[in-house]
């Protein structure tokens, strides 16, 4: 795994060593009735079943090549004092999954000491967590697909009709990717869109994950 990648950058008549530490963020939602419908199921968060709408995964610095740096600092570790004031809102809209039922502070602590981490020289925990409640009011997915007539009812779609929804609802190309539910079907799971570096706009991405996906998937209820 690389971690960063030094580049050279001439300053005055000296050389200064700086770190190009990623290139872009995903930004990543899910579908909640992706994730509990597998054979490994899920647990509803101590706070209740969430609404039946995207969730947030995470913001994801990424490298072109397809690598991403992860763990950055183990020395900034997930602090929820410093974010209380987010909380109620991450509890809506990042919702955790995970069993045993809990409250959402190991998700968001992994997603922070994994990914967050490496981009803390532009987003402190704070800004990391903000920006990720920012985005989610850009992108709201199950509106574009609705709008489309895309419903999450356990109909099969094609991935592009899904693709082009989001495309022209959010106005930007998302990346895909699926999984495969407990009698075998594959269905759409999580929706990624690239973000710069700033964390501040939605960009077109210029890689994709590796999606998984059929041409047909299947959009299940929740
Ligand atoms: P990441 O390491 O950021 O790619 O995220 C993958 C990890 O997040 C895996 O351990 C998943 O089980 C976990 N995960 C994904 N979605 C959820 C969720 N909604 N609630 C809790 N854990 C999750």
């Amino acid at each position: 795994m690389i971690n960063s990648i030094p580049i050279r950058e001439e300053a005055g008549s000296k050389d200064v060593e700086k770190e190009k530490d990623f290139d872009f963020f995903y930004f990543v939602q899910q579908w909640p009735g992706a994730y509990c419908d597998t054979e490994r199921s899920c647990c509803y968060p101590t706070t209740g079943k969430p609404e039946a709408d995207f969730g947030i995964h995470g913001l994801w610095p990424n490298f072109n090549n397809g690598s991403y740096p992860a763990d950055c600092d183990p020395n900034n570790p997930y602090n929820q004092s410093e974010i209380s004031d987010l909380v109620s809102d991450m509890e809506k809209e990042w919702p955790t999954l995970s069993c045993p039922s809990n409250n959402g502070t190991k998700f968001w602590a992994h997603e922070w000491n994994k990914h967050g981490t490496c981009s803390e020289h532009v987003l402190d925990q704070y800004a990391y967590f903000q920006t990720n409640l920012d985005l989610k009011k850009k992108a709201d997915f199950l509106n574009a697909l609705k709008t489309a007539g895309i419903e999450p009812n356990g109909t099969f779609y094609s991935l592009d009709k899904i693709r082009d929804a989001i495309k022209s609802g959010i106005g930007y190309t998302p990346g895909i990717t699926c999984n495969v539910d407990a009698s075998g079907n594959c269905q759409l799971h999580e929706i990624y869109l690239c973000v710069d570096t700033c964390g501040s706009r939605l960009i077109e991405c210029s890689l994709f994950p590796d999606g998984k996906c059929n041409s047909e998937i299947e959009f299940p209820s929740f």
